[in-house]
């Protein structure tokens, strides 16, 4: 049984959950499906994945065939950055809602703190980074993160998503949008692995009671097939000597001592697995503890490295996002 944490929205989130990234349109369907079968009941999706459609047809169908009903799953998307002007907001939410063929969401993102000028979706859905197919034009919009932390909290009251929360906030932005919300964000989702550990943002995190989804989980693995340099410089954590003498001690995998590791000290995860046997034994990976010690050993990692930033997909002569 996989544990949930409490939201500070009152209700209660899986702990462990499926990510939706990069997971190919010609299989999302499939993937979705079984991993409902599998025991999955969070799916991270998000507008710029691309794959909204396919999710809510697995979806469909696990709910068709009586695996499931709708309120045992919970769904998470995310609003892209072209969609941050208030009015754009609701329009693009029913859209995704209507993709996914459901007509809540349990959670709604702030996908990144960053608002760019809007794109018609049927002119080009999802948007992208860019406003050009060469990918070097990038224009902001005027939106504040107030402005679209307000439509937000439009999308509650109108049953629309049951919460909403953030991904990509840095502490800085956290104490700004704090003063001013009406809503508490119930989550915080960031990149968290050994070699971003992000210590002091998760101890703001918890002393305000948000939750803290951990993404990347795994490190640099995600990250090699976009050629970044320092994510083929450094070791892959899954092969790292230390975290898997860890895992022979506790008979477990590298795999689950990361995930452990992050659950145990209170996030909730998402790994993507297209694997019907890494699926399983990333979600059976909260029955078992590790000690102490073997947790600051891991911790000891950090060495503040980010994968997951604009910079390091596309020359940024516009956008120094995490400056
Ligand atoms: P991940 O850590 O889930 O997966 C990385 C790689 O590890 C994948 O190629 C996967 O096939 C492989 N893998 C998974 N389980 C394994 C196992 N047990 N053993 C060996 N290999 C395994 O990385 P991710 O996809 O970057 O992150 C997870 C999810 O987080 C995404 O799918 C997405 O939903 C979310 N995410 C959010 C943001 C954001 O900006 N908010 C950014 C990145 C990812």
């Amino acid at each position: 049984m996989t544990p949930s944490i409490k939201l500070n929205s009152g209700y209660e989130m899986p702990q462990v959950g499926f990510g939706l990234w990069k997971v190919d349109n010609a299989i999302a369907s499939d993937v979705v499906y079984n991993a409902i079968k599998a025991g999955y009941r969070l799916f991270d999706g998000a507008c710029d994945y691309g794959n909204e459609v396919e999710c809510g047809q697995g979806v469909a169908r696990a709910i068709k065939e009586g695996i499931v009903k709708r309120e045992d799953l919970f769904i998470v998307s995310k609003l892209w950055n072209t969609f941050h002007d208030a009015e754009r907001v609701e329009p693009v939410v029913k859209k995704q809602l209507a993709d996914w063929g459901v007509d809540y969401f349990d959670l709604y993102l702030i996908h990144f703190p960053i608002a760019l000028e809007y794109v018609d979706p049927s002119v080009r859905y999802p948007p992208g980074w860019h406003n050009d197919e060469a990918g070097t034009i990038i224009k902001p919009s005027k939106a504040t993160i107030q402005e679209t932390w307000t439509a937000l909290e439009d999308l509650v009251a109108k049953g629309l998503t049951k919460s909403i929360g953030v991904s990509n906030f840095q502490s800085q932005l956290l104490y700004d949008l704090l003063r001013y919300a009406k809503i508490r964000p119930a989550t915080l989702q960031i990149e968290h692995h050994p070699y971003l550990v992000q210590q002091e943002l998760l101890n703001l995190a918890k002393h305000e009671g948000i939750a803290v989804t951990a993404y990347s989980s795994f490190g640099p693995a995600s990250f090699q097939e976009f050629n970044m340099k320092h994510a083929a410089k450094l070791a892959p954590l899954l092969e790292d000597a230390t975290i898997k003498s860890i895992a022979d001690k506790y008979g477990k995998s590298a795999s689950q001592v990361l995930l452990r590791w992050s659950t145990q000290r209170g996030l909730a995860i998402i790994p993507k697995s297209a694997r019907q046997e890494t699926q399983i034994s990333n979600l059976q990976s909260t029955d078992f503890d590790l000690s102490e010690e073997d947790i600051a050993t891991i911790s000891g990692f950090d060495k503040g490295i980010r994968f997951n930033q604009p910079s390091n997909y596309f020359p940024t002569e516009l956008l120094w996002y995490f400056g």
